[in-house]
């Protein structure tokens, strides 16, 4: 008989924690899926819920959790600039105290705990591509230091509970991902561009669009956490985990028209406040130590995302 494991993922209503939640099932484990639904969605999991070994719980992870695991996958945190900047202090006690109760837990129950942690910790790079060993080039007192210094914090708390406590943890730096299950109002680029277009409006551009992001489609990145996880406990990390083919924002923007058959014209409008302006991960350690790299090109990805944004628009 398959022996199965019991599952923590904490936001696994979100985008990466649904898709995470749904990959583990099909591995025959049992997940409990934890969320506030602040960014999450039940639709996202909704397909999920008629599966006995699939429990949900709606939870605010900076309150203390009792029960009982043997791996935790510590998702929970808003992703996109607009709502991690809409309640900056939440995201913060998020971050640092959602991570201290999640590790207090783990300590508790012996379980591994996996970190989702991200390209944000070296926040404006100076180091390009960015290798795990950068320290970044973050400013604490900005519009976005609630959320990267927030996962900042937590990296250190995951880095202390492992040195103090002897903790099994897994930190992984996650570059920008995207795909089906991202919400409508996500507010992040390739969700905003593939709306816009489908829907022939003006594609805002912030800046000039000449900064950089490189895209990771969904299912790479779900790859790399189960293989991360899989890990020998020697392997904590931080392992950067994305796709290096780096795109110019425009050149995204255009991808997304052509696609899309949009009529969609550019719109240019203000950078926000210290947008980085180039993001690619180094992604060596990942490729030597999880034998794993993304093997979807953003244009394959792009089609089941667009696919998935056409039937919910079209749906409304
Ligand atoms: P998302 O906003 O779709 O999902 C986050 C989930 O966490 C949501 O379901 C939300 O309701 C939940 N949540 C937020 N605060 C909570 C709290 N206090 N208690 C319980 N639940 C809470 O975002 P996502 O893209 O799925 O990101 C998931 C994780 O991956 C986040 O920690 C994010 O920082 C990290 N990450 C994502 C990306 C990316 O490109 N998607 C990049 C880097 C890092
Ligand atoms: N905690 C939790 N669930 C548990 C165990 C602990 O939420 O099963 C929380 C608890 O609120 C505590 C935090 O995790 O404040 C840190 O726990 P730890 O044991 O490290 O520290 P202490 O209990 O001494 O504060
Ligand atoms: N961006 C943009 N138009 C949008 C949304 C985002 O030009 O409608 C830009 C944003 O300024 C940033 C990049 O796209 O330079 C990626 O933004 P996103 O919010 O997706 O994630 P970030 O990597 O900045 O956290």
């Amino acid at each position: 008989m398959k022996v199965s494991k019991h599952f923590l993922v904490t936001g696994g209503a979100g985008f990466l924690g649904s898709h995470l939640c749904e990959k583990l099932l099909d591995q025959g484990h049992e997940v409990l899926c934890v969320d506030n639904f602040y960014t999450g969605q039940k639709d996202n999991i909704i397909k999920l819920m008629d599966n006995p070994y699939f429990e949900t719980m709606r939870h605010d992870i900076t309150f203390p959790l009792y029960v009982e695991t043997d791996n935790i996958f510590n998702l929970a945190c808003p992703a996109s600039p607009i709502h991690y900047q809409f309640d900056p202090v939440q995201t913060t006690k998020t971050s640092v105290h959602g991570a201290i109760n999640m590790l207090g837990l783990a300590k508790r129950v012996k379980a591994k705990i996996f970190q989702a942690s991200t390209s944000e910790v070296y926040g404006d790079p100076e180091c390009h591509p960015q290798p795990e060993g950068y320290w970044g080039n973050v400013n604490p007192v900005g519009l976005r230091a609630c959320y990267d210094e927030g996962k900042r914090c937590a990296e250190t708390l995951f880095f202390d509970y492992h040195r103090q406590h002897g903790l099994k943890i897994k930190v992984a730096r996650i570059f920008n991902t995207y795909g089906p299950k991202m919400a409508l109002n996500d507010g992040r680029v390739v969700s905003n561009f593939i709306i816009q277009s489908l829907q022939n409006q003006p594609i805002t551009i912030y800046g000039d669009g000449s900064q950089t992001r490189s895209f990771c489609y969904v299912d790479d990145l779900i790859d790399a956490f189960i293989k991360t996880m899989e890990s020998a406990d020697e392997f904590t990390g931080p392992v950067n985990l994305g796709n290096p083919k780096e795109f110019s924002i425009r050149e995204l923007a255009e991808t997304i028209i052509d696609m899309t058959g949009s009529s969609s014209k550019l719109e240019f409008k203000p950078l926000p406040e210290n947008d980085p302006c180039q993001r690619r991960p180094d992604i060596s350690l990942a490729r030597d130590v999880l034998k794993w790299e993304p093997s979807t090109p953003l244009e394959q990805g792009l089609k089941p995302t667009i696919a998935y944004f056409d039937k919910i628009l079209s749906n409304r």
